[in-house]
């Protein structure tokens, strides 16, 4: 059986040799500290590149959420509706606040937020004033129908951009649609400092408070004053310097990204499956993961625990499982979709909203079943493939032929 030498990745770091002439900047000057100008440098160039007025470069998207669930107002106890299928650190800043994340379902069009289940969530918790929004695996949401909705409930957008850098709603940029939004530059990002994130907002108090409450909440006296809590989550200028020489090649990986998608898209015509979806009329995505998911009359039986998985192979059928199984046997990395908020174990008592409103029972148990769990439906027939922008066409043309061989 086939098996690469060297192993084909999900998503990692792709260097190009300019970030360590700013890295060396940073050494041969001293600034290794959360000051200087790789970090200035990057600041004024994203808020350029993404179309926004302010950029705080800090130490994750992490606490780029979290500065803007601060930002926000979110107080303890108080609701926020959030995308149900995303990564935990979409929704874990608002528990940092003590507050109470509703998640909001899935729609099959993008896989983001769908704005009908937005819409119920506002019948059930009309004085919800937050929404954060998360656009998965690089494809915008739906930003037409989510902003009207939220200007009719006067709620604040948070956009979780992290995975998005780069894709375009309407010829805009994502990380523009909120009110206070996050990008990130983590190890498997679309461009990477190794770590880091972003805080954007066209809010120029906002974001000053957001540097004062990131380097520790300093007020102008001569001595160490404070008048409110603060946190260090600046970002260093050693990594400021990775993402310096990293942003002028961030069409060139987003082209690669498409490339491999289509790739994709043309292997798999003919198997019962499809990819991720966006509108093409509205939407570019960036295409950090490439992402499919099969038919339902394709699907093989699978049944999946807390911590486990079991399949039951059939011909002319498969299973997220049985693929990503196939692709570890081929040394390359896939992976399961985001497993749904409102199914994780520690969410699970929170509300959850379908496009038909509450998609709790009486006994807290999410009510499954296609249509009705959209996030839940996705997840059990959906997987990321490997998309590694070095990945060749080569290695793609096999992993496409081991997945074909799933369904034989
Ligand atoms: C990566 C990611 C984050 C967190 O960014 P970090 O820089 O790793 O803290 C948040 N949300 C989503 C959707 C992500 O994919």
């Amino acid at each position: 059986m086939e098996r690469f030498e060297n192993k084909v990745w999900l998503s990692t770091p792709t260097m190009h040799g300019e970030e360590m002439k700013y890295v060396q900047e940073a050494y041969d000057t001293n600034w290794m500290s959360t000051v200087g100008a790789n970090i200035n440098e990057v600041e004024r160039q994203i808020s350029e590149k993404v179309g926004c007025r302010f950029a705080v470069a800090l130490s994750s998207g992490t606490s780029a959420l979290h500065l803007a669930v601060k930002l926000a107002g979110v107080k303890p106890g108080d609701k926020v509706f959030c995308t149900d299928m995303t990564f935990a650190a979409t929704v874990n800043p608002v528990l940092y606040e003590k507050a109470t994340p509703v998640f909001i379902d899935t729609e099959y069009d993008t896989w983001n937020m769908d704005p009908k289940a937005l819409e119920q969530a506002f019948l059930l918790y009309p004085d919800v004033k937050v929404v954060v929004l998360a656009n998965l695996y690089g494809t915008p949401a739906k930003f037409d129908e989510i902003c009207a909705i939220c200007e009719k409930y006067g709620a604040v957008i948070i956009e979780d951009a992290a995975e998005s850098l780069g894709a375009t709603y309407q010829g805009r940029q994502t990380g523009t649609f909120g009110a206070y939004n996050a990008i990130s530059f983590n190890g498997n990002k679309i461009i990477t400092g190794s770590s880091g994130g972003m805080l954007l907002t066209d809010d120029e108090e906002a974001a000053n408070k957001a540097r004062k409450w990131s380097t520790q909440s300093r007020e102008n006296a001569p001595w160490y004053q404070h008048e409110e809590v603060g946190y260090n989550y600046r970002m260093s200028n050693v990594i400021a310097g990775v993402v310096r020489g990293q942003i002028p090649y961030l069409e060139e990986h987003i082209a690669q990204k498409k490339a491999i998608y289509e790739r994709y898209k043309e292997g798999f015509k003919d198997l019962p499956v499809t990819m991720n979806p966006y509108d093409e009329k509205t939407m570019e995505p960036n295409f950090w993961l490439s992402c499919l998911l099969i038919n339902e009359e394709a699907m093989c039986k699978q049944v999946r625990s807390d911590n486990e998985s079991c399949y039951v192979s059939e011909a002319g059928k498969s299973c997220p499982t049985e693929i990503l199984e196939a692709l570890s046997a081929l040394n390359a990395e896939g992976r399961p979709i985001w497993k749904p908020m409102h199914m994780q174990p520690m969410y699970r008592m929170h509300p959850f909203i379908t496009k038909e409103g509450s998609g709790r029972g009486k006994t807290n148990a999410y009510i499954a079943g296609k249509g009705i769990d959209v996030g839940a439906d996705i997840f059990a027939r959906g997987l990321c493939l490997p998309s590694d922008n070095k990945m060749t066409e080569e290695e793609q043309n096999i992993i496409i032929e081991v997945i074909k061989k799933c369904f034989e």
